[in-house]
């Protein structure tokens, strides 16, 4: 199964040492539960390869933003890829230090600019001249004089599905190469910014990591020139987007092996290099539990009803996303083919289509896996539904660190 931290006991299956029925039992469902360790395990995997080397590893939190998880890697020494002010205030709710945060993304408004720079952010990417300009002003007024790097778009193909694709000229993310270089020879025209770094981020759920290594040639190729020109870039930020496995067959890249080739490449080049990585260390951490509501036969499949839907996992209806769903208990069984679906009032709600899967029934619970990422940061209130509760599991022992939503928490601010 794509899922680490996760193993069966006797057939049933365990977060770390936790019961998922034992969970499910006081959480209720749905909820998401994840294996801190798992986080640990695959950020230290990072770090541990780039030892040699100067480095940062910033966590994009996008992936998953809850505090309990921001604090677990805050504490563990993280940087975080922020993409909102929104974003760097959860950050700082957690522990975070500004200092260590980079702040990325294509529309960042003035008002979010002028907060992250009150807040001490030690970074900003920027993708656009305009925005250089506004950051220029506003950093000019509030006394600071922030690192930045200029996203670049390499302009190459991450194989990977075409909305989180990124490096792609067609794509709205970035700078032209050409353009960027235009714009770092003019360095002194946005004072007191320090241009002092290269960023790039072609996408996303990429398993193919010769990208990467193309994005870095073209990267160090731009870096160099600047040099030259007599620039001082010694930032190499090369963003995030290793794969994960969500079908058992799926082969992905190896943290340590891909950071480690990237540490051998940057020996010696004067450059501290910041990786970006979201869903490499949280995906595989998490799953959504769900309990089975009906089931309901039709003409050529089953159609499995559960409590978890679209808005609580949206990657299946976005993405055609695969996630495995399992159930708790193991036991033999036939299998059907079979729709499992949510309560939500679209086709597109489900969590599996035409899937070969054994024929669970009412009350059941189901573990749809390699939601750690990408799962509750896009969760809804559609069809004013509650947002799911989430467990941080470390060890043998487990806590809520979201309650689910009440009824009142559905309406809060609102008035009539
Ligand atoms: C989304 C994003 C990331 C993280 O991507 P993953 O595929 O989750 O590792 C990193 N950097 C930027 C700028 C992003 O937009």
């Amino acid at each position: 199964m794509p899922l680490s931290g996760f193993e069966r006991r006797h057939g049933e299956l365990y977060c770390e040492g936790a019961s998922l029925s034992a969970i499910a039992e006081k959480a209720d469902t749905p909820t998401y539960v994840y294996s801190g360790t798992t986080i640990l395990d695959n950020y230290r995997s990072y770090a541990a390869a780039l030892s040699t080397l100067p480095h940062e590893i910033h966590y994009a939190v996008k992936a998953n933003s809850s505090l309990g998880i921001l604090a677990l890697l805050a504490r563990e020494g993280a940087g975080f890829d922020i993409v909102s002010g929104g974003e760097l205030f959860r950050v700082l709710q957690a522990g975070g230090d500004p200092a260590r945060v980079v702040f990325s993304g294509v529309g960042k408004t003035r008002q979010e600019l002028v907060y992250a720079l009150e807040q001490g952010t030690g970074w900003f990417n920027c993708e656009s001249e305009a925005e250089l300009r506004l950051l220029a002003e506003l950093a000019s007024d509030a006394g600071a004089a922030p690192s930045v790097a200029l996203r670049v778009n390499p302009n190459v193909d991450a194989q990977t599905h075409p909305y989180i694709a990124t490096g792609l000229s067609a794509h709205k993310f970035g700078i032209d190469i050409a353009e960027a270089e235009r714009i770092y020879r003019r360095a002194d025209e946005f004072a007191p910014l320090r241009l002092e770094g290269v960023s790039c981020h072609i996408g996303s759920q990429i398993f193919n990591t010769q990208a990467f290594f193309d994005a870095l040639d073209l990267v160090l190729a731009l870096i160099e020139r600047l040099r030259d020109d007599g620039a001082n870039i010694t930032q190499l930020d090369l963003g995030g987007g290793l794969g994960v496995a969500y079908k058992p067959s799926d082969t992905t890249p190896v943290i340590a092996d891909y950071a480690s080739r990237l540490a051998a490449l940057l020996q010696g080049r004067g450059l501290k290099l910041t990786l970006e990585p979201g869903r490499s260390i949280v995906g595989q951490a998490g799953v959504l539990l769900t309990r089975v509501l009906y089931r309901k036969p039709a003409a050529t499949k089953t159609f499995i009803v559960v409590d978890a839907a679209m808005n609580d996992l949206l990657r299946p209806a976005l993405y055609q996303a695969h996630h495995e769903i399992v159930p708790v208990i193991d036991r033999q069984r036939p299998n059907l083919r079979a729709d499992v679906v949510g309560p939500v009032c679209e086709s597109g709600d489900f969590l599996a289509k035409d899937r070969d899967m054994p024929d669970v029934q009412p009350g059941e619970l189901l573990a749809a896996a390699t939601a750690g990422a990408y799962g509750f940061v896009l969760a809804s209130n559609y069809n004013a539904r509650p947002r799911a509760a989430e467990v941080l599991v470390e060890g043998d022992r487990w806590r809520i660190i979201r309650d689910r939503e009440s009824l009142d928490d559905l309406i809060r601010g609102e008035r009539t």
